[in-house]
């Protein structure tokens, strides 16, 4: 177990590129609370059209806005999961009570994208949540929390994640957490206590956790029931609303949600229906509680170490507070570590006693991570840096590590970004920030089968747009379902259509939505040369059949199927072979750095790439390196899995060099900018000296 980080990206250039934006006037800019992060957005006026107006808070909505050069069209409806939810509050002198959040939290989607998910709430009459179009993530948030000085009531602000400057950076290496065993002996405090179950018989014998059962219901959805917490901070900065802070606190589970339930962690092929699913909101109200750990706390080390000793039994249990602390990290998590059976910490940690002192043992709750939404100078944080980063602490709880620097397949950059464990300053948000990385998932999927024993099957609700438990199809309610997908029963249809199943009434057999082995038109194929699925690790296949939407069970690839991203081969189901070695020619190495990364075989005493000598394979030609793989015979060079030999050391110092160019751009500019106003100075005193000579001179001449 060790206790991990998130830092938000306020590095010093970004600080002088504020004060300097300050200086030069541009009001707009300096007004705003955080523009330092967000970089580009949109100010917009949205029109919010409730389907039934005479029902407050509305069941559902249209939101219809114009930004970015293109029309939005959001259909959303009324999440019925949120009302569910429990909601409790600690008082000041008083016992803690259930809460009845009358409040509406909205998922949907737009009107012309099939793909597209929206979920969030209505804050001073918009929308503040996220929707993802073609691929594309946009977050909305009030104009009146982004602006700290004006009135911007009824007006949003929207931006996409590639408008956001990185939020991660590097505090890892400077703790000299480098490995897990450094990170042991480095942790003295949580390794030299013996860690004890506080309860039941265990009192006194080693704990070991379990893993994740999914013997009951082998296809159906897993859930992490977490706890949010709101602390005394937060609930301040959302003005003693409990209905707002409980909607972006269930936002916060909503998302983390959405990164993992798309997740093929076990590397299957399919997503393994890993579930974040938010079961109660705890809210602190007031820091004048006696059963209050985290009242104060000197740092965010403290702060989850205090909330630790909060007694709880959920799979997590995440705390968000409003605190500014001196460190740049804005979120701490406790991460097991895979591999050693019993290591505490993380998902589904049972309470365990705590030395603290000489002699006392603390009961503590190790299943904990904490956020902070306000960065070191004090800024209140943008929308997407905390979804990322809560996203990111539970991930540490979920037992993932930092991305490795030095690994081109979990810490790519370039085009593509990094995933969203890495622990570097990110410039910019890319694709990958809110995936996990292929090193992430391995890790996870690990913490799962050592330690996942609590997460329980997740029957779902008809209506939220996801297909769970026995749903066939689910495009949520009518209206989204006409543009979501035409060939399933709307959760709002009359009897005697069912909701949630393909509607048989209009012919359908099923849903492409739901199969790709389903035709737009919802029949069932007519060919069997589709694959419906490989998996590119297990020389595994299938293809659709006549008359059925099913993907049939996977059977062994042919001999010379290439596997691996084109590195390998399969022979006789395993993939182990190459493709010099299925046509009788010995594999070898291109020693040309250019050459290096494509699979070479030896022809006439020339070792040249497969594909100039003919050999090609059925997608892209090509047959390539696995990305990662060293080339050009040195350890600083690796393969980019598109047959690229790339410098890795180089390109880190090119990020080195980057940020020192800004530097001394800024500097530059300031300097240019004092030598001129020292120039005016000068130019306004010469200006100014005649005529105080005049009135000395005068003064003189009367005196
Ligand atoms: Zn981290």
């Amino acid at each position: 177990m060790h206790i991990v980080d998130i830092l938000s990206s306020l590095s010093m250039p970004s600080g002088w590129l504020f004060l300097f934006v300050v200086m030069m006037g541009s009001s707009a800019h300096a007004e705003s609370m955080y523009d330092h992060e967000v970089k580009n957005y949109e100010l917009i006026t949205p029109l919010v059209i409730p389907s039934e107006a005479d029902r407050n808070p509305p069941a559902e909505l249209e939101i219809q806005f114009r930004a970015f050069n293109r029309s939005f069209c959001l259909l959303l409806h009324e999440d019925l999961e949120f009302q569910d939810l429990e909601v409790e509050s600690l008082e000041a002198h008083g016992p803690s009570k259930s809460v009845r959040v009358n409040f509406t939290f909205f998922e949907g989607t737009g009107n012309d994208s099939t793909d597209s998910v929206v979920a969030g709430y209505l804050c001073s009459e918009v929308l503040c949540g996220t929707f993802a179009e073609d691929g594309v993530v946009y977050f909305m948030e009030s104009a009146e929390f982004f602006f700290s000085n004006s009135n911007y009531s009824r007006r949003a602000i929207i931006y996409r994640s590639e408008d956001v400057e990185g939020l991660v950076e590097d505090l890892w290496r400077k703790h000299g957490f480098n490995d897990s065993q450094k990170q042991r002996n480095s942790n003295p405090y949580l390794v030299r206590n013996l860690l004890f179950p506080a309860s039941g018989n265990y009192f006194g014998r080693y704990y070991f956790p379990k893993g994740i059962d999914r013997s009951a219901q082998p296809g159906a959805d897993y859930a992490c029931r977490i706890e949010m917490v709101a602390d005394h901070t937060l609930y301040q900065y959302f003005n003693k609303d409990i209905d707002t802070l409980s909607a972006f606190l269930y936002l916060h589970g909503k998302y983390a949600d959405s990164v993992f339930r798309k997740t093929d962690f076990d590397g299957d092929g399919f997503k393994d229906n890993i579930r974040i699913v938010v079961k109660k909101v705890f809210v602190y109200k007031s820091a004048n509680e006696a059963n209050y750990p985290m009242a104060y706390a000197a740092d965010l080390i403290d702060f989850l170490k205090r909330f630790t000793r909060r007694i709880q039994n959920h799979c997590l249990s995440v705390c968000l507070c409003y605190r500014r602390y001196s460190s740049q990290a804005i979120g701490r998590a406790y991460k097991p570590t895979s591999g050693i059976r019993g290591s505490p910490g993380g998902i589904c940690q049972k309470v365990l006693k705590l030395q603290s002192g000489r002699s006392a043992y603390v009961p503590s709750s190790l299943n904990t991570a904490v956020v902070t939404i306000r960065n070191n100078r004090g800024q209140t944080l943008p929308l997407i840096t905390t979804l990322l980063a809560v996203t990111h602490e539970i991930g540490h709880s979920f037992g993932s590590d930092h991305d490795p620097m030095d690994n081109l397949l979990c810490s790519p950059g370039g085009d593509k970004g990094y995933y969203l464990m890495h622990p570097k300053t990110t410039r910019e948000l890319k694709d990958f920030s809110n995936v996990f990385s292929p090193c992430s998932r391995q890790e996870i999927h690990r913490t799962l089968q050592e330690r996942g024993e609590c997460l329980k099957v997740y029957a779902g609700t008809c209506g939220n747009g996801i297909r769970e438990g026995d749903e066939e199809c689910d495009c949520g309610w009518e209206g989204i379902c006409k543009t979501l997908d035409r060939c399933c029963t709307p959760a709002d249809a009359k009897t005697p259509e069912k909701p949630c199943t393909f509607r048989r009434s209009a012919g359908a057999q099923c849903s492409p939505k739901e199969s790709p082995c389903c035709s737009d038109d919802c029949s069932v194929g007519t060919s069997n040369d589709t694959v419906c699925y490989h998996s590119d690790a297990t020389c595994l296949v299938s293809y659709c059949e006549v008359n059925s939407s099913s993907c049939p069970v996977p059977q062994q690839a042919p001999d010379g199927y290439p596997c691996q991203s084109t590195s390998k081969t399969c022979l006789r189901g395993t993939c182990n072979s190459s493709v010099c070695l299925d046509n009788g020619l010995k594999a070898c190495t291109c020693e040309e750095r250019h050459l290096s990364c494509f699979v070479c075989c030896e022809k006439s005493n020339q070792c040249r790439p497969a594909h100039t000598i003919g050999l090609k394979n059925p997608w892209v030609n090509i047959f390539v390196a696995l990305a990662g793989s060293p080339c050009n015979g040195s350890e600083n060079f690796r393969c980019d899995g598109a047959g690229n030999c790339i410098n890795v050391k180089a390109r880190r110092i090119d990020e080195k060099v980057g940020q020192e160019v800004l530097w001394w751009t800024l500097a530059i500019l300031i300097v240019v900018f004092v030598i001129l106003l020292f120039m005016f100075l000068c130019l306004l005193r010469s200006h100014l000296a005649p005529s105080t000579l005049q009135v000395s001179s005068n003064s003189n001449l009367t005196s």
